[in-house]
């Protein structure tokens, strides 16, 4: 069984090495939505598979950090970068080139590891809209392959305004890295 939760965000990057002028040289931005789908085996106690809303607990902190905020590329200059966060409060540095492929990787691997305690839960795709048009769906297989970059949960950088909104402001730190 697939149970579906659909996440809305608004965010402004640049795509650098894009062979689109547009997105790799303007600071452009996207009404984006992330469909965060999981695969049930198994019912809880109601003969549901998850609460929803237990799922927005869980994933929408960490999806909402890039809502109003601007994601980073951390390959991308220094000058870029300190001129973001000079003149924006809310930002957050990315390993990988923030493209809607790299967003599905990213939401895949971050639900995975949120949700590793539910045992008949797994997620099975990720799909991240970037219009209306076009989107990526990233599946386990693409988290896991080197060639399309590592996902190390030491590579990321959150602005403080984003921390100050997850409740514990090394929420992230403590998912991946018990700390
Ligand atoms: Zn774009």
């Amino acid at each position: 069984m697939i149970i579906r939760k659909l996440f809305k965000f608004e965010n402004a990057h640049l795509v650098r090495g894009s062979t689109s002028r547009r997105c790799a040289f303007s600071l452009h931005g996207h009404s984006y939505k992330a469909e965060i789908l999981l695969k049930a085996d198994d019912f809880k106690e109601g003969e549901i598979a998850i609460d929803f809303s237990q799922i927005k607990d869980m994933l929408g902190w960490f999806i909402d950090s890039f809502d109003h905020s601007v994601t980073i590329w951390g390959n991308d200059t220094n000058a870029y970068i300190e001129a973001i966060k000079s003149h924006s409060d809310r930002w957050a540095i990315t390993p990988v080139n923030p493209s809607a492929e790299q967003f599905a990787r990213l939401f895949f691997w971050f639900a995975d590891r949120a949700l590793s305690a539910e045992r008949h839960i797994s997620v099975e795709s990720a799909i991240v809209h970037e219009t209306d048009s076009a989107y990526a769906r990233a599946f386990l297989e693409d988290v896991q392959n080197p060639r399309m970059g590592a996902l190390k949960p030491d590579e990321f950088r959150f602005s403080d305004e984003i921390r100050n909104g997850w409740g514990d402001r090394k929420r992230f730190e403590k998912l991946f890295m018990g700390n």
